[in-house]
């Protein structure tokens, strides 16, 4: 019995690995650009929040400072949450005081926590030492009108040159989409919450 001849489709493979290293290597030339990012993490799918605590843990890892910022806070303590305060109390770390939750009742009183919070933000968004602000769930209070569009697009686009900032949060509107460096919309092909699966701790919450 013969070996199956693999070396058509080797060479071929290699051709394609040659040119997309050609092409790779031609946009590292191009993006010489060096300064901090916007990135939006959009969309109905899981993995918004969890991908911006992702880049936290890159920016730790590095010993750059992080501050972070939640607009809404959850009924639940979640892991990050635990992580942080516990493990790595250098980190900025801000929650929607009051507690904005979907079935408030309260505008004024979800104004102002918003505003709060923002002066938070708005204080990180000033300070150079920062490589790192995330800010989560930021698009709720564009989207319900908590919090001032142009003052929030203001202090996103005048902040320190290296600093970057990740966004996430359904919706948000389209001048922060024109705004950010990096758009990633999170589709929701399937949820395991759907089929019935418990919310899950550490994977989840
Ligand atoms: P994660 O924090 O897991 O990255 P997320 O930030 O993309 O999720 P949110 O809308 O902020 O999504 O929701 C937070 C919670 O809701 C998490 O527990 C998450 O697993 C869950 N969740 C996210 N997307 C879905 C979905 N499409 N269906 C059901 N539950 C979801
Ligand atoms: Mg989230």
């Amino acid at each position: 019995m013969s070996k199956p001849d693999h070396s058509d489709s080797s060479d071929q493979h290699n051709d394609t690995m040659k040119k997309r290293k050609t092409q790779i290597d031609a946009g590292i030339v191009r993006a010489g650009e060096e300064r901090g990012v916007m990135i939006l993490l959009t969309g109905n799918g899981k993995g918004k929040s969890s991908s911006a605590f992702g880049m936290a843990m890159r920016s730790l890892g590095y010993g750059f400072k992080v501050g972070i910022i939640q607009f809404i806070k959850g009924k639940q303590l979640s892991g990050e949450e635990l992580f942080i305060r516990e493990k790595h109390p250098e980190v900025y770390f801000e929650q929607m005081a009051t507690g904005f939750t979907w079935d408030s009742q309260d505008r004024t009183g979800d104004i102002a926590a918003a505003e709060a919070t923002w002066a938070h933000a708005q204080k990180l968004l000033q300070d150079d030492r920062y490589h790192l602000v995330i800010l989560d769930e930021l698009t709720y209070m564009l989207a319900y009108s908590y919090l001032d569009e142009e003052m929030v697009l203001n202090a996103l686009r005048s902040r320190p040159e290296q600093q970057s900032v990740v966004v996430t949060g359904r919706g948000g509107g389209e001048a922060l989409r024109q705004l950010a460096d990096t758009v990633s919309e999170l589709r929701d092909v399937k949820h395991a919450f759907k089929s019935g699966i418990k919310a899950r701790k550490g994977v989840d919450y």
